[in-house]
């Protein structure tokens, strides 16, 4: 037999599944991607078919290991990230979902959200759940499938239906229906997890109609989940981590104050704020961090919706760019924006504001706005948003931030960052790996079954970071900043 090399790690995000190897150094080693369809059956609804999202998982994994002639054997274990959210309901005996998932950016439930606001819910939910209440997170979406699709309801009080993240659907089909299980950082998105008690909420559950018997068993992170059998061969499934938990973790954010963000489509920012749950008094939800061995983290989270979409949106809509890659030489092209201000609220705001009716505008205009001032104020828009969220992450810790460690498609943007540490008055570190996602998965699942000996990562050797300090003067800083807030309450006032 030959003897463990690598461990794998399977991030099953919102557009592709991925499949990624890494070895006894945690150094990527190679990875199989493939997209699976994005599914939009009216405005505002988004699914996912779950039975194509197993296959094409599974079919990466497959990949990288016979492109590279890697036997199963000399896998260590097996990790799973996952978007989170995202709601799968599936009959037990049949193993097939009664419904397309319903996917984290689906905006059906507000109607429901609205209900429950008006019978009084919010403070119980944000108390217990660390959520605020919004369609976001998985209750809505699982009691409007269970309302929605013909005997569902029935057939869950039978105890034949369960519900999953897609990291518990995935787990329940890579070891053919032995295992149910998620993990606390996926458990406390799905707004039914007492985050303090560390158990499924029965007053929620009640509230929301469901039954206890279609949730599965929350488990640590990193834990022996099951075997998941490649050619025959049996690899331990290891680590169950949310996205985000999983990228803050591969960040190496593991202490109080470890802060990062995540640009991509959106912004996640997430900061490490240790054992004792706290709640934010600032529009943030607390969330749960990795978990190991019984230890149990917090983390303050912040999300803005529109991100790298601002720039997808100008480059596919509005055409003023070829590719998202060419927003940073069309920034530099010009001293400043020229007044020229964008709120990105194309789905209202979030964090801090969390104002679902608030819509997108650009101000400032004048005859001598050209196509590199509304780039740069994109840009410049990402970055003010970001800086909303620290804001409000510092008012909550009151720990000043220092540092922020960066990620994702958007952070190879040099402008961006560069801006983003001026307006933000903080270090930006960058890795040399954006696969911080998939290794926080690695390291997790490694750790697990002792094929690492610290979940501590070391993708930051001084050689492979990138590192941006503010050079921008705190008094344009501030003129700048108070220009953005003008900005945003006309954003407000726009519908
Ligand atoms: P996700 O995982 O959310 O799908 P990625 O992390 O792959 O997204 O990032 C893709 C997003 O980042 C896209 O919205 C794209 O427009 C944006 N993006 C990618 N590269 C750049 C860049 N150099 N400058 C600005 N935005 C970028």
């Amino acid at each position: 037999m030959k003897t463990k090399q690598y461990v794998i790690a399977l991030d099953a995000g919102t557009t592709s599944c991925r499949a990624i190897l890494f070895d006894k150094n945690r150094r990527f080693v190679a990875a199989e991607s493939k997209e699976f369809k994005q599914i939009y059956p009216s405005a505002g609804y988004v699914e996912h078919d779950a039975e194509e999202i197993y296959r094409v998982q599974k079919e990466t994994l497959l990949n990288l290991l016979s492109n590279r002639e890697i036997a199963p054997s000399q896998i260590a274990a097996i990790g799973i990230t996952n978007q989170r959210e995202t709601t799968v309901i599936w009959d037990r005996h049949s193993q097939k979902p009664i419904y397309h998932a319903i996917v984290w950016q689906c905006r059906r439930t507000e109607h429901i959200c609205r209900q429950f606001k008006q019978e009084g819910w919010e403070p119980y939910i944000h108390k217990h759940t660390g959520l605020v209440l919004d369609a976001y997170f998985s209750a809505t979406k699982i009691k409007w499938i269970l309302d929605t699709v013909p005997g569902a309801r029935a057939q869950a009080k039978k105890g034949d239906l369960l519900f999953g993240t897609i990291d518990t659907w995935l787990l329940y089909k890579f070891t053919d229906g032995a295992v149910f299980a998620t993990d606390h950082t996926n458990a406390s998105r799905t707004m039914l997890y007492d985050i303090c008690s560390l158990s499924w909420d029965e007053n929620l559950l009640h509230a929301f109609d469901i039954p206890p018997s279609m949730l599965a068993q929350v488990k640590n992170s990193g834990d022996i989940y099951g075997d998941c059998n490649v050619r025959g061969t049996p690899i331990p499934i290891a680590a169950l981590c949310g996205d985000q938990q999983a990228s803050l973790l591969g960040q190496g954010c593991l202490a109080p104050g470890d802060a990062k963000n995540t640009y991509g489509t959106g912004c996640f920012i997430l900061e490490h704020i240790g054992s004792k749950m706290q709640l934010s008094k600032n529009g943030l939800i607390t969330t749960l961090a990795a978990s190991t061995h019984n230890e149990i983290a917090y983390a303050m989270e912040g999300s803005v919706f529109i991100a790298g979409a601002l720039i997808q949106w100008l480059r596919d809509e509005i055409g003023l760019l070829s590719s998202s890659t060419q927003s940073e030489e069309m920034a530099k092209k010009v001293e400043d924006t020229g007044g020229v201000y964008i709120v990105p609220a194309f789905a209202g705001l979030g964090a801090p504001y969390w104002d679902m009716s608030a819509r997108g505008i650009i101000t400032g205009i004048t005859r001598g706005t050209n196509k590199n001032h509304l780039v740069r104020a994109a840009l410049e828009a990402i970055a003010y948003q970001v800086n909303d969220v620290l804001i409000s992450i510092e008012k909550d810790t009151q720990i000043p931030l220092t540092q922020l460690k960066v990620d994702g498609g958007a952070c190879t943007n040099d402008f961006l960052m560069q801006f983003q540490s001026d307006i933000s008055q903080i270090t930006l570190v960058r890795p040399a790996t954006v696969e911080v996602t998939a290794l926080g998965a690695a390291v997790l699942a490694g750790f697990t079954v002792g094929f690492y000996d610290s979940i501590q990562n070391n993708s930051y050797s001084d050689a492979s970071i990138k590192i941006f300090s503010p050079q921008m003067a705190p008094s344009q800083q501030k003129a700048l900043f108070a220009g953005w807030h003008k900005a945003v309450a006309k954003a407000r006032e726009s519908n």
